[in-house]
């Protein structure tokens, strides 16, 4: 089959043939008609993250399509079943956070495009327990970036603990803060979004955000406080320390700082403004399979629609220095021929 593969961190991935996998215990083949391409998978291949993806690796965690085998011993899916296959490629299902629900935070977890090989190729292999389908009505390019950039937004916003009619900021109006302006709407927050650039922010605006602001031109925090006397809670998915901060410092007073951005640093906290203003800062990652079945919904119920750019698996390396720049709005998709 054809795949995208990374040999060595921070060099350019290659298009190569390579053997297609063959179904194990427990597995599903699936045909991969598309599949989104995250800023987590330039992380990946770029080795910027403590712990390292495996190499060589084929990335990609936003892939969907169709099974084409399954292994014997998988009763509750059929070939032809249309599904993804998220960063949560498998779990334990034994251990504390998988029976609490938690299995996004499973310490035997393998990932999607890090730790196994993903979907930007024409084939993946995926754990039968933990590929969801894709409602009938979404076309595989526009479920795709549901897979990593929809639930990990929706889920971050669950936890922030916002109620409807209160003010929520999101941070970076990227793959993920498209989606998160989106599910804030549907959820019944007010937005206020950051980022830079024309297109950018009137893409905000179109999508729901009451009130910009260009981080270039004006101090996100000053701004905010300014208009709004400060945010409830602030999801921030923007690959930049200076953004972080600048969220934290937006809140108001028994606010929510929700990071969902990786960049690989450190954010030191006031201990004193902490405690006295009672703020919560929360780490969220991806979600659970029930948090992309609803995610899912939401997109099938006609309520988040992801915006898209289709690229073919040959341009990879132009997509991922287009997104280093910043230059995309919404997502890229690879559409496999
Ligand atoms: P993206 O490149 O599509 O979007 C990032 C956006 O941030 C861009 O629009 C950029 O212009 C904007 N930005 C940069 N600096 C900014 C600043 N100072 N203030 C405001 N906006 C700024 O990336 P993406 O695919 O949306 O991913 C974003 C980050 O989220 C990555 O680090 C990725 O690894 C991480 N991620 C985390 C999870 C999780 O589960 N926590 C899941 C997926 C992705
Ligand atoms: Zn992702
Ligand atoms: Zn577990």
């Amino acid at each position: 089959m054809k795949a995208a593969v990374a040999t060595e961190f921070k060099s350019p991935l290659e298009i190569k043939e390579v053997e297609t996998p063959q179904v194990t215990s427990g597995k599903v083949l699936v045909q991969i008609h598309a599949c989104g391409v995250c800023h987590t998978d330039v992380h990946a291949c770029h080795g910027d993250w403590p712990v390292k993806a495996k190499l060589p690796l084929i990335p990609g965690h936003e892939g969907v399509g169709q099974i084409i085998e399954i292994a014997g011993d998988v009763h509750h899916l059929v070939v032809g079943d249309r599904v993804g296959i998220p960063w949560l490629h498998s779990a334990c299902g034994h251990c504390d956070y998988c029976l609490d629900g938690n299995e996004n935070l499973c310490p035997e977890q393998q990932n999607s495009g890090y730790s196994v090989d993903g979907a930007y190729a024409q084939y993946c292999l995926a754990d039968a327990n933990y590929v969801v389908k894709i409602p009938d009505n979404l076309s595989f390019v526009e479920a795709a970036p549901l897979f990593c950039a929809g639930v990990t937004t929706y889920k971050a916003l669950k936890v922030s603990g916002a109620k409807p009619g209160q003010w929520v900021s999101i941070v970076g109006v990227g793959g993920l803060g498209h989606l998160a302006i989106q599910y804030a709407k549907a959820m019944g927050f007010n937005v206020i979004a950051v980022d830079t650039g024309n297109e950018k922010l009137s893409l905000a605006k179109d999508l729901g955000a009451s009130m910009v602001v260009d981080y270039t031109k004006e101090q996100p925090e000053a701004a905010i406080k300014d208009r709004i006397g400060g945010v409830h809670a602030s999801v921030v998915t923007a690959v930049s320390k200076s953004a972080f901060a600048a969220a934290y410092r937006s809140l108001r007073r028994g606010g929510t700082c929700v990071l969902v951005g990786l960049p690989p640093e450190t954010l030191p906290l006031p201990i004193f403004d902490t405690v006295l203003n009672g703020t919560k800062v929360i780490g969220s990652i991806v979600g659970t399979r029930k948090d992309l079945k609803e995610c899912l919904q939401f997109a099938a119920d006609g309520k988040v629609k992801s915006i898209i750019e289709t690229a073919e698996l040959k341009d990879i390396n132009h997509v991922y220095a287009r997104m280093l720049r910043g230059e995309i709005n919404g997502r890229v998709v690879l559409a496999m021929k």
